[in-house]
């Protein structure tokens, strides 16, 4: 064939390639308005359903004439760098139940979610199953709640309620053994990776933690939740020693902070010195404040069904949690934080006066670490852990701390 007829059949399979596409866009339009239609008011028949429908039924005429040809026609060169529009998804409703895994007897992991907010906050109940049953009566309390008044949630917050973070244990009953562990007999707040031996104590009484970190499906589930999730702040509920704990992490999180806001808000004492004797090795908040996420343990006072008082109080703790912000450095004194110094002097040691376009200089402050940085400064931006590492040429991350100068996206607050 010659060029020329060459080019004019691909300007005539362009033109139809165009308008099947376009046909067929139409049709999808009509389809949806139409749909939303039957959903919508009763007795809206619109005038355009009988301009549309015919030209539906050319499109199909046409498709059936554009053979092969289309693809091998348009292989030209059009890689254009236009940004595909990404599409606005629905937003999301105000709740939503979901299932995050399943328990050794095969029974569901399941949550809820309220609010849509970018600060993620998860309350866990009945880690100890049925031996702490009373915890899962708080967390249920607590959703009912904000289903209730749910003006009182902070938009700010998406909040994931657990009630029952351990099911065969609150289906073995309520006593300290069978009614706390699994159906593996694994007491699963000694199984996270953190400190982790296999065999732990509650009180003086050992107990198993698994065969290794996270063996069991129901802290993995959990795990691998709270990792993708990222809260800013986690509780989890236990009963019955009146008292709040902290992590053990205190570089690494803000645990201590969240603990002491609970702790002056539901008037339980911070108990900073750990349980005398247990060994409490594999526990999920220190695991949690080891991966810069702060988490705290709220203990109740009893092994009964809560009063109202002790409602009111964890109520009291829910909100102040809620509220709670992780000390921000140099919230006070924001210029401070980020500077440009005047030697340009990043942690790989090579001056660059001025840094890269549509990135910034910051000097990492006290207490902050790279997973601080990308997960909450940076977290508008879309840099991973990894990109940052690479950015900044760093070959120790463990090694990058209080005073190293970095470069960090420009849209990092
Ligand atoms: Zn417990």
């Amino acid at each position: 064939m010659h060029t020329k007829h060459r080019i004019l059949t691909y300007v005539i399979y362009g033109v139809g390639a165009t308008t099947v596409l376009g046909l067929i866009g139409w049709g999808i339009g009509w389809a949806l308005g139409s749909a939303a239609g039957k959903s919508g008011a009763a007795g809206q028949t619109s005038p355009e359903i009988e301009v549309v429908l015919p030209t539906a039924t050319v499109t199909v005429t046409m498709a059936t004439s554009t053979p092969v040809v289309v693809a091998t026609a348009t292989p030209e060169p059009t890689p254009t760098h236009t940004p595909t529009p990404t599409p606005t998804p629905p937003p999301l409703p105000f709740e939503e139940a979901f299932i995050y895994g399943t328990s050794v007897e095969d029974r569901p992991l399941q949550g809820y979610r309220l609010g849509t907010g970018a600060s993620a906050r998860f309350i866990v109940g009945a880690i100890h199953g049925g031996y702490e049953w009373n915890t899962v009566e708080v967390v249920s309390k607590t959703l009912e709640y904000y289903r209730e008044h749910r003006e009182e949630l902070p938009s700010n917050v998406a909040l994931y309620l657990i009630p029952l973070a351990n099911p065969d244990g609150y289906a073995a009953g309520r006593d300290a053994i069978v009614g706390r562990t699994n159906a593996h007999s694994v007491d699963l707040n000694r199984n996270w990776d953190y400190t982790w031996q296999p065999t732990a104590t509650h009180g003086i009484r050992p107990v198993s933690a698994g065969t290794a970190p996270f063996s069991e499906p129901e802290t993995a589930a959990l795990r691998d939740l709270l990792l993708e999730k990222r809260p800013d702040a986690v509780i989890f509920y236990h009963s019955a020693m009146g008292v709040v704990f902290s992590g053990a992490d205190r570089e690494n999180s803000f645990t201590y902070e969240l603990a002491e806001a609970i702790a002056a808000a539901t008037g339980y004492r911070h108990q900073t010195e750990g349980i005398p004797g247990q060994i409490t090795t594999g526990d999920a908040i220190d695991w949690l404040s080891s991966v810069g996420i702060a988490g705290a343990e709220i203990e109740l006072t009893t092994h009964a069904s809560i009063d109202e008082a002790e409602w009111q109080r964890n109520l009291n703790g829910i909100k102040a949690f809620l509220d709670w912000q992780a000390p921000q450095a140099g919230v006070a004194d924001e210029g401070a934080t980020v500077e440009t110094p005047s030697g340009g002097v990043p942690i790989n040691g090579q001056p660059t006066p001025e840094p890269l376009a549509g990135y910034k200089w910051y000097t990492i402050p006290e207490k902050i670490t790279l997973s601080y940085i990308v997960y909450e400064i940076c977290q508008n931006s879309n840099i991973t852990l990894d990109e940052l590492v690479e950015l900044n040429q760093i070959a120790d991350p463990d090694l990058v701390g209080a005073g190293d100068t970095i470069l960090i996206p420009e849209d990092c607050q």
